[in-house]
């Protein structure tokens, strides 16, 4: 039987994850465990990129994290699920790398202006936030993942990583690593309460662990479509939050008739909500429970993910000894 294909992806531990997070990547990530030889990974190190100043809540992150990929239903029976600062052999690999990996590259990064102009408060004038794509393609390639599933703008970060196993190979005259290839995929929109990107930064999130309660009074605070001042007024589906949450959670022969009846007035914003809130709870509710079976047990929830890095270390340790072997930095 031919071996199953790997792939590898991460978070940053940015604290729970909210409906973007879960619908953008990670239900994309469970469907992909029973074909594919999974890696999943929380990118610590990465956290320290750009918070290096504030790390009091990262070790709380990591845990609320890797809850919320349990709960999701991530399996470590069938996926390695890890700690990036675990293996520490990714951040020796990031220096090896780091050696033939030309400046100008980094600089090219087109994240590297963005990131800095977003967050703009803070100092990334550090090597680490420069070098961050190089960490990234350090994680990759240690694994010799086949495939990292990645939205279009991250094309350019595994462009990156692509390059540079070429560069390794034509200066080393050795092929220690594999190119790996993007899996593009197609994730929905979503939009936070506000209509705009839900992310956490904004304030317009709605979290995985969100109780009923939470999920109600968010969602009963979500912006339809603007123009709809009275209930007798027709809507537009297409500029609501709502009917974009309705796509989530309603069957589609349902989100069809909410779409008619909202052009021609047939149903009324808060009728609407309190349909899609129901579904959206109905949706949640299993999910949560999941999430609760590890509350409380961070003893259990750390040695389930120690005994994932020991296992990525396995892979991790032979690629590295290669590594150093055609970098000249073996003795006897
Ligand atoms: S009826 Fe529903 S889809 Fe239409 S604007 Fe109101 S909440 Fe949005």
């Amino acid at each position: 039987m031919a071996a199953k294909k790997r792939i590898l992806s991460g978070n940053r531990p940015t604290g729970r994850l909210h409906w973007g997070n879960y619908f953008g990547a990670l239900k994309n990530w469970v469907g992909l465990q029973d074909e594919y030889d999974c890696y999943y990974f929380v990118a610590d190190w990465h956290a320290l990129t750009t918070g290096y100043e504030h790390t009091e809540g990262i070790c709380e992150s990591v845990k609320e994290v890797l809850k919320d990929w349990l709960a999701a239903g991530l399996d470590p029976k069938k996926s390695t699920i890890f700690i990036q600062s675990w293996v520490p052999e990714h951040a020796e690999l990031h220096l090896l790398l780091s050696m033939l990996t030309p400046l100008g590259w980094l600089e090219r990064v087109p994240s590297f202006k963005d990131m800095q102009a977003q967050l703009a408060d803070r100092d990334l004038n550090m090597y680490g936030f420069l070098g961050y794509p190089l960490l990234q393609a350090a994680d990759i390639l240690i694994y010799k993942a086949d495939f990292v599933p990645v939205g279009e703008d991250q094309l350019a970060h595994l462009e990156f990583a692509r390059e540079l196993v070429r560069r390794f190979a034509f200066i080393t005259k050795h092929d220690v690593f594999s190119e790996p290839k993007p899996m593009l995929t197609e994730a929905p929109r979503i939009p936070g309460i506000d209509g705009r990107k839900m992310s956490k930064s904004f304030g317009n999130a709605i979290y995985m662990a969100d109780s009923d309660e939470e999920i109600r009074k968010k969602m009963m605070a979500a912006i339809t479509d603007p123009a709809r001042k009275r209930r007798q007024d027709p809507g537009d589906p297409d500029v609501c939050n709502i009917f974009a949450y309705h796509k989530l959670y309603t069957d589609r022969a349902k989100v069809a008739e909410i779409a008619s009846q909202c052009r021609s007035a047939g149903i009324g914003c808060v009728d609407c909500k309190k349909l899609c809130i129901q579904n959206a709870i109905e949706f949640w509710t299993p999910i949560r429970a999941r999430r609760e079976r590890w509350e409380g047990k961070d003893d259990e929830l750390l040695a389930m993910a120690r005994a994932g890095s020991e296992r990525a270390r396995e892979v991790a340790r032979l690629v590295m000894e290669k590594v150093r072997k055609v970098m000249g930095v073996v003795y006897g």
